[in-house]
């Protein structure tokens, strides 16, 4: 179906590939807009609307979608673990994708890692490690934050099993931590490693994203996608139907 999109954050890094991208593929850019620009004056005018902003903006984008029965696409992250609880509810009266990652390859990585963290079990230590480009706002990273998740559904633990780097006399490490580690510099369009250390042996499941326009064609498709669905929040697992 040939969709019409609305980009939010237009002005971004993700914007300039989403519009890019967009050219590449055919799909008509209907609005792009960025911060001060109002939503509800244009919103009309597309099918989609497709989210790279601010975690701010995320409540007002659904809003103004469910009030006008839009279709969504949301990338953006570092809400809150409340905010995003709230705001999920909100999404799931409209069609929505929200993914913190729309690249196919991580994607498979989430997958892989579900795999591997229940067939190696406690006895491997997992640990993720990110690195994003200097002005990356929020850490851990979206896709950090969803393979933890995945390995803390895994392994039966709770958040408290999470260990956000670590500094003084920590102890010894425990079977039941999960250590995650941010690192920032430079360009990095965003690098993911999942370890799992046992005794005598490490295995690395490890992806490295060097052009944001992967983020943007998985958008793209998760919109095409989209458009067709009943409301509900689904994700790339969903669009590209690895469930
Ligand atoms: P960026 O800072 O380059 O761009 C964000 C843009 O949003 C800016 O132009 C800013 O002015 C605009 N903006 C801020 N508040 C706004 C508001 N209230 N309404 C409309 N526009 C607003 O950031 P970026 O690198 O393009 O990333 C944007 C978001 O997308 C971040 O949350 C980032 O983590 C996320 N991201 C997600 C994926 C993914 O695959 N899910 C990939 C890359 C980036």
């Amino acid at each position: 179906m040939a969709i019409r999109i609305l980009i939010n954050g237009a002005k971004g890094r993700m914007g300039h590939a989403l519009i890019t991208t967009s050219g590449e593929l055919g799909i008509e850019v209907a609005a792009a807009i960025d911060a001060g620009d109002d939503l509800s004056s244009v919103i009309t005018k597309a099918d989609v609307i497709v989210d790279f902003s601010s975690p701010a903006a995320t409540k007002s984008v659904l809003d103004q979608a469910i009030a006008n029965k839009k279709a969504v696409v949301i990338g953006t992250t570092g809400h809150s673990a409340a905010d995003k609880k709230e705001l999920l509810v909100l999404a799931g009266k409209i069609p929505c994708v929200w993914a913190g990652n729309f690249s196919v390859g991580v994607n498979l990585l989430f997958a892989l890692t579900r795999r591997a963290a229940g067939i190696l079990g406690s006895d491997y230590d997992a640990e993720v490690v990110e690195m994003h480009h200097r002005f990356k706002k929020d850490a851990p990273s979206g896709t950090a934050a969803r393979l933890l998740e995945i390995i803390l559904e895994e392994r039966k633990l709770t958040a408290d099993a999470l260990r956000h780097g670590r500094k003084g006399i920590t102890g010894e490490r425990q079977p039941t931590e999960v250590g995650i580690h941010a690192l920032r510099g430079g360009d990095v369009v965003g690098d993911h490693t999942v370890m799992f250390a046992a005794l005598g042996e490490r295995l690395e499941l490890t992806h490295r994203a060097s052009d944001r326009g992967i983020f943007a064609r998985g958008a793209l498709r998760a919109a095409q996608w989209v458009g067709n669905q009943p409301a509900g929040v689904y994700d790339m697992q969903d669009v590209l139907g690895l469930k």
